[in-house]
């Protein structure tokens, strides 16, 4: 199967996209990971992403289209997947259609998580992770505290905040994401391929929802 999901940031889209990937088999590819592994190596890529994510902007086209295109133009490219926070314009659903079209992959369907503003604000606000990279375990001030404020449990790490997780980052980044979603959501509505799910509720009921929503889908 070759899924899109898309959603604000916080809706649960990476939470959902895991899930996908481990019950239905399918490569999880997510451009937020990717540029964030290639801001912490330093490469040529971390450098031209690195002033755009950590202040919540997107980063430009060409770039995060080049992130995708090489791993579709690789001998091992998915041919079964779920793209995580990519496209997230118009111009990157258009080359990633053409890219797609030249690897004779069709696409089954977009996942729309719909989650409202207020909600996503206090999601986001309350995510701590882990800066260890041998742990990498992430908390919630609200649903899943560690037991010692500020201190992982598992490697006694102190935690940290994502930058663009900071109050004034999170609002920047929905305007964002307000600014280009309903293009986005309209390219793939006149295409056939939306689907949208409510992402409010705990992540099982949302994935049941997911999972309901394609099981109505014909495979390819
Ligand atoms: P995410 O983990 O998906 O929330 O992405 C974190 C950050 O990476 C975003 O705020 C952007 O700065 C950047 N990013 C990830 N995916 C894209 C994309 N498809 N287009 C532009 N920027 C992206």
């Amino acid at each position: 199967m070759r899924l899109i999901l898309i959603g604000p940031p916080g809706s649960g889209k990476g939470t959902q996209a895991k899930l996908l990937s481990q019950r239905r088999g399918l490569r999880h590819l997510s451009t937020g990971d990717i540029l964030r592994e290639s801001i912490l190596r330093d490469t040529a890529e971390g450098k031209l992403a690195a002033p755009y994510v950590s202040t919540g902007r997107l980063v430009p086209d060409d770039i995060v289209n080049e992130t995708v295109n090489s791993r579709f133009r690789a001998p091992d490219r998915p041919t079964c997947f779920i793209m995580d926070g990519y496209p997230r314009t118009v111009p990157q659903a258009q080359s990633f259609d053409a890219v797609l079209h030249a690897a004779g992959l069709n696409l089954d369907g977009v996942i729309f998580l719909k989650v409202p503003d207020d909600e996503i604000v206090s999601r986001l606000g309350g995510r701590w992770n882990c800066p260890n990279p041998k742990c990498g375990a992430t908390y919630h001030t609200h649903f899943k505290p560690p037991k010692r404020i500020g201190i992982c449990d598992t490697c006694g790490t102190r935690l940290m905040q994502r930058d663009d997780d900071r109050p004034e980052t999170i609002k920047k980044r929905l305007q964002i994401f307000h600014g280009f979603y309903d293009d986005l959501v309209e390219h793939y509505r006149k295409g056939g391929l939306l689907i949208e799910v409510p992402g409010m509720g705990d992540i099982e009921a949302i994935y049941g929802k997911i999972e309901k929503a394609l099981g109505a889908l014909k495979t390819k």
